[in-house]
């Protein structure tokens, strides 16, 4: 197995759900981490509560702006000297309803944050992986990044194009030795499937769970960890030859 101790790992979205649970996956496992993310408060106190488990720095930036991705970027070499790992993650639910009633305000924050973002993370890190010789990136897209999703079609295009951004960039840094890998979950028990399923059922009748549910053949959705293990095993030497690909992460979901 993989020793990590000492490994730089970066994880944008870090105060919360599948951040915050691949950002003690990887403390527990002896690596160093960068968690990066816009809530102030959210991320001091996911950095409190992670400190007991290693060593860990929080950094506020929003990851849709050129500013605070060259400020991210740089605090964390400040901090560590190098990137081994960077988990491009952070990401928003946008407005639930049809296309006809979006607006392209709603549209143009969904595309910022989720495909701007996450260009912005590639075109800072991957000069520095590629001078170091060394890197893996795991992009997290979504079950709706492979498939449509109704109701969500900022979202959903959004993460169809971080698939795009996963390939070009992997094909790109292969030479250099970096690796860059998209990961597509289906629900995962979180802030974010809770905004989703409250814009869907606002009457908090279950409505939205249970309509979930019945496309997930494991019967459940998943737990943050779930999420995380698949991030750890993307980020070591076991999954070395590994790249361009999408790793669905979904229950089953994907083979209906
Ligand atoms: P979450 O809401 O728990 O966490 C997202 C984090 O991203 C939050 O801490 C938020 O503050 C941060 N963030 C939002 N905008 C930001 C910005 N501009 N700059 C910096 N940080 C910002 O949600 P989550 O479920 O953990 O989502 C993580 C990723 O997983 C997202 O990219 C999401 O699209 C994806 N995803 C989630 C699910 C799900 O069901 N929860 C399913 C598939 C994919």
């Amino acid at each position: 197995m993989t020793d990590f101790a000492g490994r730089r790992i970066r994880i944008t979205g870090g105060a919360s759900g599948i951040g915050a649970a691949a950002a003690e996956a990887f403390l527990r496992i002896g690596a160093r981490v960068a968690i990066v993310d816009i809530g102030a408060a959210a991320l001091e106190a996911r950095r409190a509560a992670l400190e007991p488990l290693g060593e860990v720095v929080a950094i506020r930036a929003d990851v849709s702006s050129e500013q605070g991705t060259d400020g991210y970027v740089a605090q964390t070499l400040h901090a560590f000297g190098g990137i081994d790992v960077f988990v491009n993650n952070a990401g928003v639910e946008g407005r639930v309803a049809p296309i006809a009633e979006q607006s392209a305000d709603d549209f143009d924050r969904v595309i910022a944050v989720n495909l701007r973002g996450c260009f912005l993370g590639l075109r800072a890190v991957l000069p520095i992986m590629s001078a170091q010789g060394s890197g893996s990136i795991i992009n997290t897209s979504s079950a709706a990044g492979l498939d449509g999703a109704p109701g969500l079609a900022p979202y959903s295009a959004s993460k169809h194009g971080v698939v795009a951004l996963t390939k070009s960039a992997a094909l790109e840094s292969a030479a250099a030795g970096v690796r860059v890998n998209s990961i597509h979950p289906s629900p995962v028990d979180t802030p974010m499937i809770e905004s989703i399923m409250r814009q869907r059922d606002p009457q908090g009748s279950g409505s939205a769970r249970q309509a979930f549910l019945a496309r997930i053949p494991l019967g459940r959705f998943a737990e943050p960890d779930d999420i995380a293990q698949l991030i750890v095993f993307l980020g070591s030497d076991e999954s070395a030859f590994v790249t361009g690909a999408q790793y669905r992460v979904d229950g089953g979901m994907g083979a209906a």
